[in-house]
């Protein structure tokens, strides 16, 4: 299951983050996840919750996942168009060299402390 990675570097960052600022309750942390990832979220949540109780400082924090669709950019013809269900070919001109604008993402956007 490569979610419990995943969200142990979650708390790898929040944690240090919280370190470096004094903050000693966190109570949401809010995630921003590419579609590519191909992330499911109840497996997410659900190493959320193991791994949250190893640190009295994010026990009681929430995981929001915000979910990025993938977007796309035509090599040939530059058009910008959001890509459905991984078909990485230009609307415009059917060409199927797409560079990836949005969709890889994983990041913590943002946390919220008490
Ligand atoms: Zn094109």
């Amino acid at each position: 299951m490569h979610e419990m990675g995943l969200v142990q570097n979650i708390f790898d960052i929040v944690l240090k983050t919280a370190e470096q600022n004094g903050i000693t309750k966190v109570l949401r942390i809010n995630i921003r996840a590419g579609q590519m990832r191909a992330i499911v979220p109840e497996q997410l949540q659900f190493c959320f919750e193991i791994l949250s109780k190893e640190s009295p400082i994010v026990e009681e924090a929430k995981l929001v996942i915000e979910t990025l669709p993938v977007e796309g950019k035509c090599k040939s013809c530059s058009h910008e168009f959001s890509v459905e269900e991984y078909r990485f070919v230009c609307p415009k001109c059917e060409h199927e060299d797409i560079e990836v604008l949005q969709g890889m993402e994983l990041m913590v956007s943002n946390i919220e402390v008490a």
